[in-house]
């Protein structure tokens, strides 16, 4: 396969390029070494060797919570200033340039937030997100984070429009300790209702991921293990990270995995199991009756930047390659400006190939207090 060396559009990209059109976008064409060493599917790798396989799409800043840990009310009160509705891209912007990136490898979209179901008529998106094929012609893996409050009303909906599994957030099943970990009392009963409805309306498998913070939630571990493995739900539990600038992070706050299991493993024994796919965020534990599974995400403790597939669309229209990151780069200008798709696609190929993102194996005393882009920002 001969490399063609062309200059794309008035937005800096310059490299070599495989001629062969990607299905239903059109001019858009694969990056170099189509077939990725990463997982054998087509995509151009990062500097070190990643496919872009994840796209996590913010649709707003918006939440109704105040988590602790990720939008604290000291400083993101009642008056914050989100985005203007005129910033924040349409739903026919986000289909665009989300079938650019599954046009470029992507095969997995979530859709998350802020707080995803605060944006009106999401299930609009939802369908069309939905009839996206990969460049194999194969459907896309759509699911959607969510808090849960507003799920009761709109699991059927999204259900129906084609959304096909979701994760819920769940902190607690204690009532006070949740309020606190939401922020704003909300009450829990009202998510496990959103839970119930996603199960009626056949969203699967429906994961529950929770925040532990020492002194806040490390009570809750065991409750929310035992009633996830009754449920029949997979429960990811997430070290506390140092996400944005805003949440105070302190290394003392950290509940690590290891400790997480034990917690665990002490009344329902556990034992590893293996990866589904290359770049799985979550360690898997398998409960040793065979009755479910836990999973933990340990971005402090044992970092997984080296299979790291992921970028972040944020609801402003910026790329992000890392949850991390100081800065992202506009997609939303060119696109408003007429760029093409093919543009936009060496645009988003040009950002990758030279991604070199590892922030939590580099996380240090220095890092900790980088201008880091807030989480509910760029999708978490
Ligand atoms: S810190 Fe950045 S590079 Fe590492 S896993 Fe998270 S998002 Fe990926």
């Amino acid at each position: 396969m001969g490399s063609v060396r062309v200059r794309i559009g008035r937005w800096g990209y310059d490299g070599p390029m495989d001629p062969r059109p990607a299905p239903g976008i059109e001019g858009v064409v694969l990056g170099q070494g189509a077939s990725s060493s990463f997982d054998g599917r087509p995509g151009m790798p990062d500097r070190f060797g990643r496919a872009l396989r994840d796209l996590r799409i913010s649709v707003t800043d918006r939440c109704n919570f105040r988590c602790p840990y990720c939008m604290p009310a000291e400083v993101f009160g009642r008056d914050f200033a989100f985005l203007p509705k005129e910033l924040v891209l349409s739903f026919e912007e986000i289909t665009r340039l989300a079938g650019i990136f599954v046009a470029l490898g992507v095969g997995k979209l979530r859709i998350t937030g802020g707080e995803p179901l605060v944006r009106r008529d999401l299930p609009v998106l939802i369908s069309d997100l939905a009839a996206l094929r990969t460049p194999e012609g194969d459907p896309v893996d759509l699911t959607l984070t969510t808090n849960g409050s507003a799920l009761r009303a709109l699991a059927g909906p999204l259900a129906e429009a084609g959304l096909q599994r979701i994760t819920v957030s769940l902190d607690s099943l204690d009532d006070e300790v949740f309020g606190t970990m939401n922020g704003v009392e909300f009450p829990v009963s009202k998510v496990l209702d959103g839970i119930a409805a996603a199960r009626a309306a056949g969203l699967a498998p429906i994961k529950v991921n929770t925040v532990v913070r020492r002194g806040m939630n490390e009570a809750s571990v065991l409750p929310l293990a035992r009633w996830a493995r009754s449920e029949g739900l997979i429960l990811r539990f997430i070290e506390y990270m140092d996400v944005g600038h805003s949440n105070g992070w302190r290394l003392d706050d950290v509940v690590p995995a290891a400790e997480i299991l034990e917690l665990i493993d002490a009344e329902l024994p556990l034992e590893p199991v293996a990866a589904q796919y290359r770049g799985e965020v979550a360690g898997r534990y398998a409960f040793r009756d065979g009755s479910g599974e836990v999973g933990i995400i340990a971005s402090v403790s044992a970092p997984f930047c080296g299979d790291c597939t992921r970028a972040r669309l944020s609801a402003e229209g910026s790329l992000y390659t890392c949850l991390f990151a100081v800065a992202g780069t506009d997609l939303k200008g060119p696109l408003r400006a007429g760029a093409t798709d093919a543009e936009l696609a060496a645009l988003v190929e040009s950002l990758w190939s030279v991604r070199a993102d590892r922030y939590s194996e580099l996380r240090s005393a220095a890092t900790e207090k980088l201008p880091k882009v807030e989480m509910f920002a760029l999708g978490g």
